[in-house]
């Protein structure tokens, strides 16, 4: 709304003058929000109205001539913010606008009162619009266009607006895009690539945003970009016209300015290093402020009156008209507050929809030129101005998260910690490994240390062991010289022997003592460092545990042994005592009787050489009773036991005491030794006392029948001793020679139990084990030839094949000879010849056949295989002649 003021005669008062001041009280103070830059992009928004500055160009050179005689049609009052406008000599139209731009305004001047507060809207995230309208040739292109390459002061809007923007973005996060349009008869060009000549314009249907996704966009990192940018337009700004046969006032040109710029929750001066210092833990994504600057040069405003032109020149007019006109239909709505704004009726509004009436900070430039002979544009040209100041815009920030650079941010960050941690582990792992070798040193070190101190200990024990026993044995010699000379016994004497012994024994007993309780501590100190040192030296800490459990066995051998030398003790007392009752036998108290005891080898055979030792037994079993020598071994003191089951086993070794011994319940009472007690020696020599009685066939049934295979198999089991293993392979191997019991002797375990004792390597036992598996052969060998048995050895089917293999040719000559009778027995029946062939048994016959040193058994195995189809048929095969 123009705001005419009658001024008459050069008085330049303005009585009439309508200031205003109703829309000016209504401007918002610039920049300032309604709420806080951290809400949600277009929560915050403020009132700015559009708004306008004019400016006048000076005279030009025709003017000068031309207008020399007449007064210019415009005066301009800058410090009240007005014009006039002569409308004669006499009478002019005053008008206020935002700010009033005489002749000599510099360029600077024009920019800072007009883009700048624009520039700073956009670079805080709104968008913005500068338009420049006009006449032709009143400067529009002058004060927004204009490159300053010859004199720097000359810098137009576009280069000052950029050279701002640039100033204050930071190149890390920040971007800026620009496009540069050219709309001409309803037609957008692009004048940054010419071949891109109908670009259309897109609308979002949700934002009502404009944009146009054919033009081409050209990231500006500096200004010279930017400047190359300008002068590459206006190049092809310049061809196209030529081509379109027109000039470049007849065409809008429009330049889009795209600021992205990143803000951490509103903090301004937020740079990638402030980022970088808060990225650990700081998941909060910065803000991304996307503001648009638009800079339009509008084509000459006198189009819209002076059409008419023929042709091209009519469609031309036209359609600068319309979209001329449109501009202006639409700024008239919106200043008159019009229900109804035709954006859609042309392009430029539709692109300058969000400049008027929408979201946008809008400065608009009227140029002006002096000259009287362009009145009428001038005023026109002042009343479109008016209208626009009435424009109120809405200022929206645009805002949103930056997912995107909160994304590259943490995977930046993850990047950098999963470098650290590699850094970290490596570190880490190196110093495991170190702590490792070191204690692996120490492992070894306190190895070998204590392996020395109880390999010292264990000599030493050794050494006092060995020197008692041997004063034991000489004061019991001298004792049993004195016996056989005196021929009667000085109770005194004896007494004196007995107290000897039993010294010896406590001086034993403490040496033992003290030598467990090192082995004992040893043992815990070990125990203690293995623990701390667990990690490193695993196979360390099993060997010297292997040696500390070798030395554990050491130290019960000696327990036993020192047992032994008590009961011996005991024993001797024992006879002592007899002695002395009866004098007249004082011979009959042989000691050996007891140390035999411990190599019950004997006891399985008779012993013609133990003259006295029997006699000995002979009287205490008159003297006692058997029964009451039976009843011992049920004894409550377990040396009483052992020395029950000592007499017993030694009585058992005598054929004629056998029957009495079994009819007396002693057999019974052997096998229950077996099962109750955990003690080995009582089932060691229990064990030896079943093997002697069981050498009676009737006795081998009453074994049998008591279940005496499986407490023998269960004894051989938790045996260690090989003496042990001896005995109970005696006793099974004499049950293996009964025909009668073979089934039952093999469904309870006692072929298993033999093969179970290989594992003691102890020649006594292998040998025991080889007799029970020959006897065991040859009663199956016997069954089958009688017809009373099919089928395969049971011998083979529990597995014994490969042990007799492997031990057909032992060096020990008696297992080797049990072995070798075993083979032969087995290869009788053709229905073992095919798993001893598979089993490698033929070559042993083979063998046993051409050179075993017994002739007798070399027939047999001759025999054997001559007789055998298969045998002879695996040999031809294999060339082999016996
Ligand atoms: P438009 O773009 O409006 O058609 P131009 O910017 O091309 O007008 O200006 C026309 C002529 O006037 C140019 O030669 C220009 O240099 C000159 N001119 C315009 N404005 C000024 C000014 N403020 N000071 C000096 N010369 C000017
Ligand atoms: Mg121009």
């Amino acid at each position: 709304m123009a705001t005419s003021v009658g001024n008459r005669n050069g008085v330049h008062k303005a009585p009439n003058l309508r200031t205003s001041s109703s829309f000016k009280s209504k401007l918002p103070p610039p920049n300032v929000r309604r709420s806080s830059p951290a809400s949600l992009a277009g929560a915050d928004s403020v009132s700015g109205r559009v708004r306008v500055a004019v400016r006048l160009r000076p005279q030009n050179a025709e003017e000068l001539v031309a207008d020399a005689d007449f007064a210019d049609c415009v005066e301009l009052q800058p410090e009240l913010k007005r014009l006039k406008l002569r409308k004669n000599n006499w009478d002019s139209d005053t008008y206020e606008f935002d700010e009033v731009l005489t002749e000599f305004a510099s360029q600077k001047r024009v920019y800072e009162v007009v883009a700048k507060p624009v520039v700073e809207s956009v670079l805080e995230g709104y968008n913005g619009t500068v338009m420049a309208y006009g006449q032709t040739g009143t400067g529009k292109t002058y004060t927004l266009g204009r490159l300053g390459d010859e004199d720097t002061s000359a810098r137009g809007i576009m280069v000052r607006s950029m050279e701002d923007i640039l100033a204050n973005l930071s190149p890390e996060t920040d971007s800026i895009s620009v496009s540069y349009l050219q709309l001409y008869m309803e037609t957008i060009q692009d004048l940054l690539n010419p071949a891109n000549d109908n670009i259309s314009i897109v609308e979002d249907q949700r934002t009502g945003d404009v944009s146009l996704p054919g033009a081409t966009v050209w990231e500006i990192r500096d200004q010279q970009s930017f400047l190359e940018l300008l002068r590459l337009g206006e190049a092809h700004r310049f061809a196209a016209n030529t081509k379109l046969n027109t000039e470049s006032s007849r065409s809008h040109a429009l330049l889009m300015v795209q600021v992205k710029r990143s803000v951490l929750g509103g903090d301004d001066d937020f740079s990638l290093e402030t980022q970088n210092r808060s990225m650990v833990g700081n998941l909060r994504p910065p803000m991304l402020r996307k503001g648009k600057l638009i800079v339009v040069d509008l084509a000459g405003s006198e189009r819209i009156h002076k059409s008419g032109s023929e042709g091209h020149m009519l469609e031309e007019a036209k359609s600068i008209n319309l979209s001329l006109s449109a501009l202006g239909k639409c700024i008239n709505a919106l200043a008159e507050n019009s229900s109804h704004v035709p954006v859609r009726d042309s392009k430029l509004t539709r692109l300058l929809k969000d400049s008027f009436g929408g979201t946008s900070r809008t400065s608009l430039i009227v140029t002006i030129g002096p000259s009287p002979r362009h009145r009428a544009e001038t005023s026109s040209t002042i009343l479109f101005g008016q209208r626009a100041m009435k424009v109120e815009n809405m200022l929206k920030i645009k805002e949103e998260f930056d997912y995107k650079s909160l994304s590259k941010r943490l995977e930046m960050e993850i990047d950098k910690l999963i470098a650290e941690n590699e850094r970290q582990q490596k570190v880490y792992e190196n110093e495991i490994e170190r702590i490792r070798l070191e204690a692996q040193k120490h492992v070894a070190e306190a190895e070998r240390n204590y392996v020395e101190a109880l390999e010292e200990e264990k000599t030493k024990c050794q050494m006092d062991y060995m020197e008692s026993i041997k004063k034991l044995e000489e004061k019991w010699t001298v004792n049993q010289q004195k016996h056989a000379i005196v021929g009667e016994i000085h109770m005194g004497a004896g007494g004196e022997d007995v107290a000897e012994l039993e010294k010896l024994l406590q001086n034993e007993t403490c040496l033992r003592k003290a030598a467990e309780e090192e082995i004992h501590n040893l043992k815990d100190q070990l125990l203690k460092l293995s623990k701390a040192e667990l990690l490193g030296g695993n196979a360390d800490g099993f060997s010297l545990h292997e040696v500390l459990e070798e030395e554990i066995r050491q130290k019960n051998k000696l327990e036993e042994e020192v047992r032994v030398l008590r009961s011996q003790l005991e024993q001797l007392s024992m006879e002592g005592n007899q002695t002395r009752s009866y004098p007249d036998r004082a011979n009959s108290g042989n000691p050996l009787l007891g140390l035999d005891c411990l190599t019950p080898l004997n006891n399985l055979r008779s012993r013609n050489d133990t003259n006295g030792e029997k006699t000995s037994i002979t009287n205490l079993h008159e003297q006692v009773g058997l029964q009451k020598i039976l009843s011992l071994l049920e004894s409550e003191d377990a040396n009483v036991r052992i020395h029950a089951v000592k007499v017993v086993a030694n009585l058992a070794a005598e054929e004629a005491n056998q029957e009495k011994i079994v009819e007396a319940g002693g057999l019974t009472s052997l096998l229950m030794l077996l099962r109750r007690y955990e003690d080995e020696t009582i089932r060691r020599i229990a064990a030896g006392a079943i093997a002697n009685l069981a050498m009676n066939e009737a006795n081998q049934e009453l074994i049998m029948a008591q279940g005496g295979i499986s407490l023998l198999a269960m004894t051989s089991t938790d045996a260690e001793d090989p003496q042990t293993l001896r005995m109970v392979a005696g006793a099974i191997a004499n049950l293996c020679g009964n025909d009668k019991l073979q089934m039952r002797l093999r469904s309870e375990g006692g072929i298993k139990a033999l093969l179970g004792m290989v594992r003691c390597r102890h020649p006594d036992v292998l040998s025991q084990v080889a007799r029970g598996i020959a006897n065991f052969a040859k009663c199956e060998s016997r069954a089958s030839t009688q017809g009373t048995r099919g089928g395969r050895s049971l011998l083979i089917e529990d597995g014994a094949l490969p042990w007799i293999v492997q031990n057909a040719n032992n060096e020990a000559s008696l297992i080797r000879r049990h072995v070798e009778l075993a083979l032969c027995h087995l290869a009788q029946h053709e229905v073992n010849a095919k798993d001893m062939i598979s089993g490698g048994a033929l070559w042993e016959l083979v063998r046993i056949s051409r050179d075993c040193s017994r002739e007798d058994i070399r027939t047999l195995a001759r025999r054997t295989l001559t007789s055998s189809s298969t045998f002879q048929a695996e040999m031809r095969r294999l060339r082999i002649e016996v």
